[in-house]
């Protein structure tokens, strides 16, 4: 059975069709890229997905339990986390307290000292654990991604769903961000990431799913799909 399964998945904004009829599935443990030029629908189905939209149309399941018109904190709570393409951290508040919030209303409603331990976890995956006083404004580019993406974890999800995560960072950052999303997937993290940076998404993800337009014009291993005819045009804009 499928682990995260999207059934025929419409989203309308006023005339335009975001996301017309999309449907894909992922295994538990699986780690799957999802591509596709600007536009196309990506981000739209990361919030259909974690409910910060609701479908127009269509289901979402994970693990046999149905998504669709769940607020977004039962979704969290049923085991789903997401990044945010541009980071969503609370500048005020210490790196801990950042992530602490999200351990409160992850998947296990975490009080008191469990909540600072995970969070002290997730701090320490994301190589953060030295600064968790820090306060999350003062931060650098790519520490604010790895807050962010403890922030995710904190919420002890079973799929992460990842926007573009990887952009922006320098060649070594790059290879460390790859290194860090490899360790969670062989952790057992389901993950399903929109990512434009194609050799991570080599590196990463044995299976692509690819946009044009809100359709899903690829469902397929990476190597094929990165020369799909299909897909090669949709990025020349044909
Ligand atoms: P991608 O992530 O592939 O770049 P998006 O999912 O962000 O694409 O956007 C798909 C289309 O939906 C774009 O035309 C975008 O302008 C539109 N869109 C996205 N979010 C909204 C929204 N909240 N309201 C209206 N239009 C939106």
């Amino acid at each position: 059975m499928s682990f995260l399964r999207i059934d025929r998945a419409v989203k309308q904004f006023g005339g335009l069709r975001a996301v017309d009829e999309v449907s894909f599935s992922l295994q538990r443990g699986e780690i799957v890229g999802l591509l596709g030029p600007n536009g196309s629908g990506k981000t739209t189905v990361i919030n259909l997905v974690s409910g910060a939209l609701p479908v127009t149309s269509g289901e979402i399941w994970l693990d046999g339990r149905r998504l669709t018109g769940l607020r977004c904190d039962r979704i969290a709570r049923a085991g789903v986390a997401r990044t945010f393409q541009l980071v969503r951290t609370l500048p005020s508040l210490s790196l801990m307290e950042n992530v602490m919030i999200t351990a409160v209303f992850g998947r296990s409603t975490h009080w008191g000292e469990k909540a600072r331990r995970v969070a002290e976890d997730a701090l320490a995956t994301v190589g953060l654990a030295e600064r968790a006083s820090a306060v999350a404004g003062d931060l650098t580019y790519i520490d604010q991604k790895r807050l962010e993406l403890a922030r995710a974890l904190a919420a002890e999800p079973e799929i992460l769903l990842l926007d573009e995560w990887l952009a922006g960072l320098n060649p070594t950052e790059l290879a460390e961000g790859v290194a860090l999303i490899r360790r969670l997937h062989e952790g057992g993290l389901t993950i399903l990431m929109v990512e434009h940076i194609i050799d991570a998404v080599r590196a990463l993800c044995p299976r692509v799913v690819v946009m044009n337009s809100g359709r899903l014009i690829a469902d397929e291993a990476t190597e094929a799909a990165l020369s799909d005819p299909a897909v090669v045009s949709a990025y020349l804009g044909g």
